[in-house]
């Protein structure tokens, strides 16, 4: 007796499968599962499902001044399974943020502050005593399974006069465990092409596409030759949305020159959320079908290279053995108009609707209505 079949749901390339969950694992996918279930659900060949959505930066730590928010709200009530927390915390409150962690629905994780003062303000590595580097290493070695990358935040406004300083001490600190580095970068100094010059393989530079002048493109609207051989070497691009960080302009020009995102994520935190431009993950990837994106490279973009990147094993595709973690979802055929991050506006014809996340056997509905639609059968 399987605890949940879905039935004749609709994976992204249009195919129709069912897949039975056991015990929180998918342990069956095919077409017509026969063997009987507790719960059934079915799509009816109407409803998409994908791997749970992972957004790959975020800020959920509910007492960080600047930027929080509630893991649940950015997460199963948004098609997301996974949030990962992008160094909203440092060493100081690690145990607070793990306890509040772990009551939410949707898995949480950490990428660990470098400054062991987190976000409790916005220039956490103006200071360089705070980067504790012992106290760093503690924390790692008490949650190896909840902390799973580091995140350093280079712009102007957060190092004041220390330059690239933090980041030759980020990839120090880095070494012992080889965790994911995420980088933010915004207003210079430092430049971006001596942050792109210190990265190794898998380092994560997020705002990949912000539109201030530290963009990934020169004044002549080339892509710096710095990014080029960091994207060579193995540097990951994160999108990092923000308030401040996504401009359609800078993400057409990369798209014109074939340079894509590794991973689609939101940067959200309750005032982008409420006030927008964020408002939601799938908010952010509605913007890449207008930017002309196919929808299975939107989808692997918050699914398996998430997980591939944050090194999550067993999440991120929909295949046997793996966490029975699912966002089921619409391709809903509208006119929306989307705004970025410098207020410029396009027109959209699609756009992506979470309906349900599916997390530890529970199925979390998310529109309202939809309760109706995806009954659930005993
Ligand atoms: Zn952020």
């Amino acid at each position: 007796m399987y605890d949940l079949i879905i039935k004749n749901a609709k994976l992204i390339n249009d195919s129709v499968t069912d897949i039975a969950i056991n015990h929180g694992k998918i342990v069956e996918i095919g077409k017509d599962i026969t063997a009987p279930s507790e719960r059934v659900l079915d799509l009816k060949s109407q409803h998409y499902i994908s791997a749970g959505w992972i957004d790959s930066h975020t800020h959920c730590f509910a007492r960080s001044p600047i930027y929080h928010d509630e893991p649940d709200l950015i997460g199963v009530k948004a098609g997301v399974t996974t949030v990962v927390d992008a160094g909203s915390v440092g060493a100081l409150d690690i145990d607070e943020f793990y306890d509040l962690a772990m009551q939410a629905k949707a898995h949480v994780y950490s990428f660990l502050n470098i400054s062991k003062i987190g976000l409790i303000r916005q220039n956490e590595l103006a200071d360089m005593q705070d980067v504790d580097a012992a106290l760093f290493d503690k924390s790692l070695a008490k949650y190896p399974h909840f902390i799973i990358g580091i995140k350093v935040r280079m712009s102007r406004s957060v190092v004041g006069d220390n330059g690239v300083l933090p980041l030759i001490k980020a990839k120090e600190m880095q070494k012992k465990t080889g965790l994911p580095l995420m980088i933010h970068v915004g207003n210079n100094p430092p430049e971006l092409d001596e942050i792109a010059d210190l990265l190794t393989k898998g380092d994560i530079i997020t705002h990949c596409f912000n539109g201030k002048p530290n963009q990934i493109f020169d004044k002549q609207n080339n892509l710096r030759d710095s990014i080029k051989r960091a994207i060579e070497r193995g540097v990951i691009l994160d999108i990092g949305h923000g308030g401040e960080s996504f401009s359609f302009a800078v993400a057409e020009r990369a798209k014109c020159l074939d340079v894509y995102p590794n991973t689609i994520s939101s940067d959200i935190y309750s005032k982008n959320r409420l006030q927008g431009p964020v408002f939601s993950l799938a908010n952010v990837m509605s913007k890449f079908i207008c930017l002309g994106y196919s929808k299975t490279r939107i989808i692997d973009s918050v699914t398996k290279n998430a997980a591939q990147i944050l090194h999550l094993k067993n999440k991120g595709e929909i295949a046997i053995g793996y966490d029975a973690d699912l966002t089921i979802f619409d391709v809903r055929k509208q006119t929306v108009l989307f705004t970025d991050s410098e207020g410029d506006v396009r027109e959209c014809h699609e756009q992506f609707v979470p309906l349900a996340s599916i997390i530890n056997n529970i199925i979390e509905i998310i529109q309202e209505g939809s309760e109706n639609e995806l009954r659930i059968s005993n």
